[in-house]
């Protein structure tokens, strides 16, 4: 890490404390940290009801859900994990918003994330023993410099109080990008590449974190792994969610 790279979040940190909160999406000035101002809140996809009771897909309006609320793809192929919610849909909006905290260092959009991410799943949080981020392979960290979803997770456990593992989890090996994969060239692609570093994880019910749920094949494989590892139960919430890559 350069000196800069270092000091740079520091200063960040230094401003928030001493200016006013800024919008999440602009910097036009708001009443607390983890709002929008007006023109952006229009402009920001909130994730609301009908969704899928399982991964939390948000649903056409008047298309009934299947059996138990669930969506067509949970109902053939449930997932590893239990539930999945999400606060933002990802679309060109929350794009702004989510790619420079991904990509460009500006790690200070973790805490306004956090905020909406503590509405959009406080059952999850409720129930939850221990947060758990998506982990990153060690050269795409070495890298970036930080885990995008290890920020919010630790965000989180700050705002409700509830133990992180950071550590948890291990990206055994670079995986390609699923987007462009199907279904089951998804699953082989993430097949044996998440490992569960941690010994403690029996009998914990998990939260698992990341910014965005995709298909979802990154978050059941990291859900395998856990319940492998003796975990009852594994929940995931996402800053974002696509809104249904599955069907494509
Ligand atoms: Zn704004
Ligand atoms: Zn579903």
């Amino acid at each position: 890490m350069t000196l800069i790279a270092f000091i740079k979040p520091i200063g960040r940190a230094i401003l928030d404390t001493l200016l006013p909160p800024n919008c999440l999406a602009c910097d036009a000035p708001v009443e607390t940290d983890g709002q929008f101002c007006l023109p952006c809140f229009r402009k920001t996809n909130f994730i609301s009801a009908p969704l899928c009771y399982c991964c939390g897909v948000p649903l056409p309006f008047g298309e009934a859900a299947g059996q138990g609320g669930l969506c067509g793809v949970c109902e053939a192929v449930p997932p590893a994990f239990t539930q999945a919610r999400a606060a933002l849909r990802y679309d060109d909006a929350t794009k702004h918003l989510i790619l420079p905290f991904k990509y460009a260092d500006r790690t200070e959009t973790a805490r306004g994330l956090a905020i909406l991410m503590a509405k959009a799943g406080a059952a999850l949080l409720a129930r939850a023993d221990v947060l758990i981020p998506v982990p990153l392979h060690i050269s795409r960290l070495r890298q970036r410099r930080y885990n995008q979803a290890a920020l919010l997770a630790e965000q989180l456990g700050r705002l409700i109080k509830k133990p992180v593992q950071p550590d948890a989890l291990i990206r055994n090996r670079i995986t390609v990008p699923l987007g462009p994969l199907g279904f089951d060239a998804r699953r082989s692609e993430m097949q044996d590449a998440i490992s569960v570093r941690a010994k403690n994880i029996g009998g914990k019910t998990i939260l698992l974190i990341d910014d965005i749920l995709t298909s979802g094949a990154t978050a059941n494989a990291c859900a395998r792994a856990l319940l492998g590892a003796g975990a009852p139960r594994v929940d995931v919430l996402t800053a974002a969610r696509v809104p249904d890559p599955r069907l494509t």
